[in-house]
């Protein structure tokens, strides 16, 4: 098998020279283990967290073993009674070609009329990122007035559909002209944070959205979290999935100046972590995988080819590279 491990952590954004693409032969499989040919590789923002060394609510890639993500692929050879060959499945052996697992770390996908890929994004763990923090955490409602940022990401651009879905009003925050494009098509109304401080942001985010802010789903931090929070409503709620601002930053961000808004405006912030909520994929996947195999979300995916354009993959999630899902597609 070829896989990637990372040769040191680093500070900042991190050098291409730190993913190092080695190979190995696999040993025979062990009783309850099946082997997997991967067709599909998921690189996810988190990841960075993973390359800090430290233990954080996820254990921290280790120096020189294979580093590992969610993936897609097919069961070339079983030695477990659950699987047979030629099973399609999802499992978290990537950054790799091949991967060798036990049988119970390994999940069929379930039988939907849907590309296999749909499972890493939109009815994959970034799907229920945004079915959850949308609904279990900032508990939208009909009607709310609702903000995201990194709208037009794999998580984002599910949360502005699903909002839309409820009848919700719903402004997207994005950088790229493309972007801002698709999500005018979704009838989002679309915001750049390019070339603007928070001020100039949260005077457009009042344009695109008059009656104030009911839930703000927080992607990224920075003057995106500042701007927000001066446009909150009272009794808003903000869903803190993630802070990709801040996930390279070399030294402590500023806070945000205005944080007293929440006292203002009685409103909630709260932070989650998707898998403490797993226990609800059956009911997201209920509700949400006949919307999309019925073609009624709209997801995108930029997919790098081949196992060696990993770690670029992963690296242009911060320059904003990636409409929809960022994946790497396989031989297969
Ligand atoms: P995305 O597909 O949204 O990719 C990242 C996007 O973030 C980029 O395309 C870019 O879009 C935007 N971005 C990058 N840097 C900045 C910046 N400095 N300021 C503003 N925007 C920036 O990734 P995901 O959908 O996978 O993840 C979105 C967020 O959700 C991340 O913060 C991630 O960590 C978090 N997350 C949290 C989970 C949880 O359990 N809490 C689970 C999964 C994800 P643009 O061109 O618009 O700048």
């Amino acid at each position: 098998m070829r896989f990637y491990t990372l040769t040191d952590y680093p500070t900042g954004l991190p050098d291409r020279a730190l993913f190092k693409l080695e190979s190995q032969t696999l040993p025979e499989l062990a009783e309850g283990e099946v082997r997997i040919r991967n067709s599909w590789l998921s690189v996810d923002p988190y990841m960075r967290g993973r390359m800090s060394g430290i233990h954080t609510y996820v254990a921290p890639f280790e120096l020189g073993k294979p580093m590992e993500g969610a993936a897609i692929g097919e069961v070339i050879e079983s030695n477990d009674a659950r699987l047979n060959v030629g099973d399609k499945v999802s499992h978290m052996g990537g950054w790799r070609d091949i991967a060798q697992l036990p049988a119970q770390e390994v999940t069929p996908l379930p039988d939907i009329d849907v590309p296999e890929q749909a499972y890493l994004g939109v009815l994959g763990m970034p799907g229920m990122t945004a079915w959850t923090g949308l609904n279990l955490i900032a508990e939208c409602r009909p009607g709310d007035n609702v903000l995201v940022s990194a709208a037009s990401g794999a998580v984002g651009s599910m949360v502005v559909q699903l909002a839309k879905a409820k009848g919700c009003h719903v402004v997207g925050i994005a950088g790229a002209a493309h972007k801002l494009a698709w999500l005018e098509s979704l009838s989002v109304e679309p915001v750049s944070y390019r070339d603007r401080n928070s001020h100039e942001l949260s005077d457009a985010i009042r344009l695109a959205s008059p009656n104030g802010i009911d839930v703000y789903y927080e992607n990224v931090g920075g003057i995106c979290l500042e701007a927000a929070l001066s446009q909150l409503n009272e009794g808003a709620r903000i869903a803190v999935c993630g802070m990709i601002n801040d996930y390279n930053a070399e030294e402590p961000t500023p806070g945000p100046s205005n944080l007293a808004q929440l006292i203002m405006r009685k409103a909630k912030m709260q932070g989650f972590i998707v898998a403490d909520y797993w226990e609800h994929y059956p009911e997201f996947l209920k509700e949400v995988a006949p919307q999309v195999s019925a073609g009624k979300i709209d997801y995108k995916e930029t997919v790098k080819e081949g196992l060696e354009n990993t770690p670029e993959a992963f690296l242009t999630l911060f320059e904003g590279g990636n409409t929809g899902k960022m994946l790497v597609k396989l031989d297969s």
